[in-house]
């Protein structure tokens, strides 16, 4: 048995009583925070370091796969498309326009290509994909968070979950401050790894996976192969990856070590890569170790692969595959929700799906739409004290349609 030495009880600073605390500001955590700011409740959105968006950012997987259904129809709307839009203004987003979507033309397809942008098993095609920077991902999410007056709290850990009469009662959250308190009505997971789910005693499913670390290289000026384009000229993001070990994500050894291991290959891989571009220099590594999978909640329901293009009369977001064609996935409410928790919900990567629907749902424009809905449904239960369970998923459904999004 591992040694253990007993903490003291002590008594801790409550520092919020919000109507909503989302943990995690990564793609479905600054989503969910935005829409229930915009819905008038009063948010915090907590996050470990000091910067937002999670692996979209400063995983450097700057890619949104994807927000069509393969053959021309979009999927995914809402705050993804006005994230794309603000992009876009910004020049820092380049994707296919609409006449191209569902395009087989060779030349399309090897146009997008070039930008990371064409995946999965022929024939390809083009899709509603787009490359964006991350660093004007970051400037559009501080200034939503901002318009929509949520409290943003960086550099602090949410470290516990305390559960009275099957609700969460307090959030405990770590920083240089000590330890801190949060109380909030109704608190929305979107760590990525499911922390609040499993400190607050949820069912939760974890896997162990091989992880990448992406990188980007400046002065080049053709992306060579299995290398793409970005929206600064010149500089190209590499797709890197994986290790040939699986990893456990919550394990901070294990993780530890990944991070090691994938940097000493990253290395070899840059030397060749200015080997034969002369004059190029490494640009940056992602901050963030590239993890696809770790925990998912086991919810009311748990999506399944046979599931591909059933309609439910309880979803809240769609979204297709990236790498398969003519399969929409409609995402239930129950896949947010669980009956041992009243006032939780998930979101994004670690909402409640099989590992097969996992490949689609953790996208970032899928990571998105379920981040907008879990907002939206927070607001509404705040009418039910907070039960996510009690809320009127058709008025949320409506909501969310009004809002722009597609569900
Ligand atoms: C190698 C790789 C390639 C991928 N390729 C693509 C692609 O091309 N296109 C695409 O759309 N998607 C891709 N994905 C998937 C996609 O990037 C992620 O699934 C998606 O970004 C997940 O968003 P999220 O908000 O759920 O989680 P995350 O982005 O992981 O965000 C979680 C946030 O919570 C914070 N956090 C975690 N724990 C705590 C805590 N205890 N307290 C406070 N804060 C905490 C983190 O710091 C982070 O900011 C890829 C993923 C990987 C790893």
């Amino acid at each position: 048995m591992t040694d253990v030495w007993h903490e003291p009880a002590r008594d801790l600073p409550v520092i919020g009583r919000p109507d909503v605390l989302v943990v995690g500001a990564g793609s479905a955590g600054i989503a969910a925070a935005i829409a229930a700011g915009r819905r008038g409740a009063d948010v915090m959105l907590v996050e470990r370091y000091g910067f937002v968006g999670g692996l979209a950012t400063f995983g450097l997987i700057n890619l949104l796969l994807t927000l069509d259904d393969g053959c021309g129809a979009q999927v995914v709307a809402g705050l993804c498309q006005e994230f794309v839009d603000r992009l876009d203004a910004r020049g820092d987003a380049r994707f296919p326009s609409l006449d191209e979507w569902g395009s087989l033309d060779p030349a399309a397809v090897e146009h997008w290509r070039r930008w990371g942008l064409i995946w999965g098993a022929p024939p390809d095609v083009v899709r509603y994909s787009v490359a964006f920077d991350p660093e004007s991902f970051c400037d559009v999410t501080f200034d939503l968070v901002r318009d929509a007056g949520v409290r943003l709290r960086m550099h602090s850990w949410c470290a516990h979950a305390y559960v009275r009469d099957n609700r969460i009662d307090a959030v405990v959250l770590e920083s240089k401050k000590g330890r801190e308190v949060v109380q909030p009505t109704i608190v929305i997971d979107a760590t990525g790894d499911g922390d609040v789910i499993v400190a607050a005693g949820a069912p939760a499913d974890a896997v162990s996976i091989p992880p990448w670390l992406w990188f980007r290289m400046g002065g080049i000026d053709e992306p060579p192969p299995g290398t793409f384009r970005t929206t600064a000229p010149g500089r190209v993001l590499v797709p890197f990856g994986p290790l040939d070990r699986r990893v456990d994500a919550t394990d901070p050894d294990d993780l530890t070590a990944a991070e090691l291991e994938c940097r000493d290959r990253a290395r070899i891989e840059v030397a060749r890569l200015r080997e034969s571009n002369h004059g190029a220099w490494l640009d940056d590594v992602a901050k963030l170790i590239g993890i696809t999978e770790s925990r998912r909640l086991v919810g009311d329901y748990v999506l399944e692969k046979s599931d591909g293009d059933r309609r439910f009369d309880d979803a809240i977001a769609r979204t297709g595959h990236w790498t398969k064609r003519e399969v929409v996935y409609d995402i239930p409410y129950r896949c947010l929700t669980t009956s041992t928790v009243s006032n939780l919900l998930a979101s994004g990567r670690c909402i409640s799906t099989s590992r097969y629907v996992h490949q689609a749902t953790k996208e970032i424009p899928a990571a998105m739409a379920t981040g907008e809905a879990a907002g939206a449904a927070a607001t509404h239960a705040l009418d039910a004290g907070g039960n996510a369970r009690a809320v009127d998923v058709e008025r949320v459904r409506r909501d969310l349609s009004a809002a722009g999004a597609i569900v």
